[in-house]
């Protein structure tokens, strides 16, 4: 099912304090049926918000959602056909995994028998249906969190929303149950949007995302594409582990300087600028334009992180990834070439991307 946010705005106000907070502002959105999406964006940018509004637990200020040609605006949450996840998975104590999962089934009055059946089936999916007499006390946080997805999952939703859920658990559960739940949602097919303020775990499973900032959506895409063409400072800070490197630099005479050093060609006019340079966009070279002072060397396995610090930097350290194989560099001073499509510079007044 396709959903469509249209001019979708919440504004909070605080009646004592007199104050407004415009939580999401006037968001624009069409996402393609049976797409996996991720709402990102630092703590406080909206993302839940523009959740609960999409799963009718909160009411738009003003703005329209439509799933497919029906609009959903003024619809009861229960009349949405949505699954939702939240962070803490909420199952039951009391209950068994399988009366957890059969949950939305008997409130819906399916026969006993159908239900048990469908729990089941929806069981085998996100693979726990070897646990189904268990109760979430005898569970791992990635196991309740599975029951979760299946209980959002058993009335075959036309949506599936998650909120963090995955905030729970440890590093590496994280990484597989990321990986489980893009499998889930090739399976199931549904319409998915997950919310997230970490940016590797929404690049790595979204067909596209929405990255947000104090309620205004800055850009949307697949998130290769966003990694490598930012339409502003903030979203190329905002993706990327290391993050991008940024400097205050200046276009002369077709060249872009950092500290009088002549780093790249451009067909730009002269002006001030903020240069962004993707940690690997350093290319260790003796011959290279820009010069920095190694702090010290991580060795990763086959990258090498080079931390260095270079006064023009507005950040205290730079952080370069490099080859092992090719350019292992010593301790000192070192010198790079930049490669042209892993620099971005940007306006420094509005912050938006120039190239
Ligand atoms: P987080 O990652 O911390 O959950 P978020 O991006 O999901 O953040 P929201 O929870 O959507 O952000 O909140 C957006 C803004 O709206 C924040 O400034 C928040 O303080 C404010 N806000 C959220 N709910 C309410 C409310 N019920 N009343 C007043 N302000 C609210």
């Amino acid at each position: 099912m396709k959903v469509v946010l249209e001019h979708l705005t919440k504004v909070f106000t605080n009646k004592k304090q007199k104050s407004e907070v415009r939580a999401v502002d006037d968001l624009n959105i069409e996402i393609p049926d049976g797409k996996l999406i991720g709402l990102l964006g630092p703590s406080g940018c909206g993302k839940s918000t523009t959740l609960y509004m999409i799963s009718g637990l909160q009411e738009p200020t003003s703005g329209r959602i439509h799933f497919d040609d029906a609009d959903v605006t003024d619809l009861a949450p229960e009349k949405r056909g949505i699954g939702l996840v939240f962070q803490n998975y909420a199952l039951y104590p009391h209950m068994t995994v399988a009366q957890n999962i059969m949950f939305p089934l008997i409130s819906a009055k399916m026969k006993k028998k159908d239900a048990i059946l469908r729990a089941y089936e929806t069981a085998k999916i996100v693979q726990i249906d070897n646990l189904m007499d268990r109760k979430p006390s005898e569970l791992s946080g990635g196991q309740q969190q599975r029951v979760a997805i299946a209980r959002a999952l058993v009335k075959s939703p036309n949506v599936l929303l998650l909120d963090e859920p995955l905030s729970n658990l440890d590093a590496r559960l994280r990484l597989q149950t990321r990986e489980e739940i893009k499998r889930i949602q090739r399976e199931t097919g549904v319409t998915t949007i997950f919310v997230t303020h970490d940016q590797e775990e929404a690049m790595s499973i979204s067909d596209y995302i929405v990255v947000m900032k104090l309620g205004v959506m800055q850009q949307v895409g697949k998130p290769q594409d966003v990694y490598d063409d930012p339409v502003n400072l903030f979203v190329a800070n905002f993706l990327g582990t290391p993050p991008i490197n940024i400097f205050k630099g200046y276009i002369k005479d077709k060249g872009v300087y950092i500290d009088e050093e002549r780093v790249l060609d451009t067909e730009l006019a002269d002006q001030e600028v903020y240069v962004g340079i993707r940690p690997e966009g350093f290319v260790v070279d003796p011959n290279g334009a820009f010069t920095c002072h190694i702090d010290h060397i991580e060795v990763m396995g086959r990258d090498i992180s080079i931390v260095s610090t270079h006064e023009a930097s507005t950040k205290p350290t730079i952080r370069s990834i490099v080859d092992s194989l090719t350019e292992m560099p010593r301790e000192g001073d070192v010198k790079f070439n930049l490669r042209p499509q892993k620099v971005h510079l940007f306006d420094i007044q509005t912050e938006k991307r120039l190239k």
